[in-house]
């Protein structure tokens, strides 16, 4: 396993998750304590990381990040229609539940 990218949002770590899905790489997420109630208190201070299982897809991985994480200015996050969850602006999709944004 190799460490790809970690963030303190945990929307966005599960995005990217996601997103390495769809482009058939397998992703281990690592530090996910938010069942509590700490991310709703502002306590959620820990980076969670996101690991590729197979490390020969390590570079592709990135590459995938890297095209997926230019942040647009001036975009907010964006909460979910249909599950409530809060989704950073660049992604189109659900982490949750993968609803399209808009819908
Ligand atoms: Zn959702």
């Amino acid at each position: 396993m190799r460490l790809v990218y970690q963030h303190e949002n945990r929307g966005l770590v599960y995005s990217v998750r996601n997103i390495l899905a769809m482009n058939d790489i397998d992703c281990h997420v690592k530090n996910d304590h938010s069942n509590t109630m700490g991310a709703e208190l502002g306590l959620g201070n820990i980076q969670l990381e996101l690991w590729v299982l197979d490390d020969s897809e390590y570079t592709r991985a990135r590459e995938i990040i890297d095209e997926h994480l230019q942040e647009p200015e001036n975009a907010e996050d964006w909460t979910c229609s249909n599950c409530g969850e809060i989704n950073a602006a660049q992604f189109g999709l659900c982490w949750n539940c993968q609803t399209e944004v808009n819908e």
